[in-house]
């Protein structure tokens, strides 16, 4: 497989606000990126399979020469059956992207004037759902696998009392040698146990990897399961310098950092998932230092995302 060249600046993203605005002023210069981002290899039709270039409709549909069917280049996309203007989601996206930290669907509503709250939360966890779902590459080791508490109090120590009122994360990170992190994954668990902390491990981390962990049960059946299982068990010092997960623990301050910064730590369970989504996203482009980069990753995923209805949205069935 010939290997895909990386998106260039001022050809396959803009670079700047002012070019974004000169590139996406009307519904059809954005339904032709999006065409060009789900074709790049030229047009395929979903329906009969046909290469035939189709033409464009009166009203935005490809019209195509086989069959006679007329497709939406936002069919199967999270843009699917969406009432408002593409630009206003591009906009949303960029705006998403420049954000350092997170984006508020107040900002989002406020900058976009929107008409309300709710559509700009909805968008927002579109946009989020379309972070992670499509990226389906695992890590490869040595890779730090540790679990972290957010929410609730912050007494209460690690896999011990005090911990009934926060959730439980479970962090991945690949660890370089002699220092600095790779990728990250991260998901919310219901406890520590090893149903459920071994099954993350095998979701996200290439088999045959190693596996750095503290000296907890919960992973003892890795090794089971093809990979190399490195236990690192501290005597109990009760020392806070000493961490027996420095990548992990570093990563769950930061994350926990982040979810303060933005939401003062007030995450409602169900919604937890989206916002792992996006931190890990953003985590893991963190060398994308191009707003429109992150755009174009953005967007590039959006295209490959199946749209989410907002009732299954608003309950969090963050796996369907
Ligand atoms: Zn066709």
């Amino acid at each position: 497989m010939k290997a895909k060249p990386g998106p260039v600046a001022g050809i396959d993203y803009p670079r700047t606000y002012q070019e974004f605005e000169r590139w996406f002023a009307d519904e059809i210069s954005c339904r032709k990126y999006l065409f060009q981002l789900r074709w790049p290899q030229g047009f395929n039709c979903p329906r009969c399979g046909s290469k035939t270039s189709p033409w464009v409709t009166a009203r935005g549909y490809l019209h195509c020469a086989q069959c006679e069917g007329e497709i939406s280049v936002t069919a199967g996309t999270i843009f699917e059956r969406t009432r408002s203007p593409l630009k206003t989601w591009f906009a949303a996206m960029w705006f998403m992207m420049s954000q350092k930290h997170w984006a508020s669907a107040l900002g989002l509503q406020r900058i976009l004037g929107l008409g309300s709250y709710q559509t700009a939360w909805t968008w927002l966890h579109k946009l989020r759902r379309a972070m992670v779902r499509p990226d389906r590459e695992r890590l490869h080791g040595p890779v730090e696998v540790d679990e972290t508490y957010v929410g609730g109090s912050e007494s209460g120590s690690k896999r011990g009392r005090g911990s009934e009122k926060k959730q439980i994360v479970v962090i991945g990170v690949e660890v370089h040698s002699p220092m600095g992190f790779g990728r990250i994954r991260m998901r919310r668990i219901p406890d520590v146990k090893g149903v459920s902390l071994v099954p993350f491990v095998c979701d996200v981390v290439e088999q045959g990897s190693e596996i750095l962990t503290d000296g907890w049960s919960g992973y003892n059946d890795l090794h089971r399961q093809g990979y190399k299982h490195s236990k690192t068990v501290l005597s109990d010092s009760g020392d806070p310098a000493h961490v027996a997960m420095p990548g992990a623990h570093r990563i769950a301050s930061l994350l926990k950092r982040w979810l303060l910064g933005t939401h003062q730590g007030a995450v409602s369970g169900k919604h937890l998932d989206y916002y792992l989504d996006e931190y890990t996203f953003r985590f893991n482009r963190r060398a994308s230092r191009s707003r429109g980069m992150l755009f174009y990753r953005l967007m590039e995923q959006a295209v490959a995302t199946a749209p989410l209805p907002y009732r299954l949205l608003v309950q969090g069935n963050h796996n369907m």
